[in-house]
């Protein structure tokens, strides 16, 4: 859908933020608004015709792509944020990274039974993140209708860790 090469408006930048990484910088795509919108319309015609209940963006680019989203289909945003930074009771998860551990947090009360959720972030890497974020919505009561993400590096495998969950990517790197 949409017409612009999306991928060319991605800008690599070696060595971000440590040597080895190559960081795919989405503020060159956000920047350019018929490119921004083209990433959003895409999303709204992939999930318009879904029965979904809330989108579940992960801080702190998952919000800039699950905010319209939810605005456009009229349901309910819910952050998933790193600890310390939702004020109410959180459930909390600590997951492993390369070296050493992150948390993310989700309000206790922010899903309701069953709730049908598409969780939406960036980029999938390693996956590890967004596994974590699946097991706090589902913590938290909701069901994972799909993961979203707007970038994916399909060398690193992830899919095989969401293995349970429908997986959806807009641009892929092999
Ligand atoms: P992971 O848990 O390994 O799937 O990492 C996903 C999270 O880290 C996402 O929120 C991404 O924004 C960020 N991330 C990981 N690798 C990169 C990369 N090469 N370029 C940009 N962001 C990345």
């Amino acid at each position: 859908m949409g017409d612009i090469d999306l991928e060319a408006l991605v800008r690599n930048i070696p060595d971000f933020p440590k040597p080895g990484i190559q960081f795919k910088d989405i503020t060159t795509l956000l920047c350019h608004g018929p490119a921004f919108r083209q990433v959003i319309d895409t999303l709204v015609e992939r999930y318009g015709g879904r029965q979904l209940d809330t989108i579940v963006g992960i801080e702190s680019r998952g919000f800039i792509f699950g905010a319209p989203l939810a605005y456009e289909f009229g349901i309910g945003f819910v952050p998933v944020r790193k600890p310390g930074k939702l004020p109410a009771e959180t459930y909390q998860i600590e997951y492993a990274l390369e070296y050493g551990t992150n948390s993310l947090e989700i309000h206790c009360d922010a899903l309701k039974q069953g709730a049908r959720v598409l969780i939406i972030d960036d980029l999938l890497a390693t996956g590890g993140t967004v596994a974590a974020t699946a097991a706090l919505v589902e913590q938290a009561g909701g069901v994972v209708e799909e993961i979203a993400f707007v970038i994916e590096l399909s060398f690193l495998g992830a899919r095989q860790k969401l293995e349970q969950y429908p997986v959806y990517s807009m641009i892929q790197y092999d």
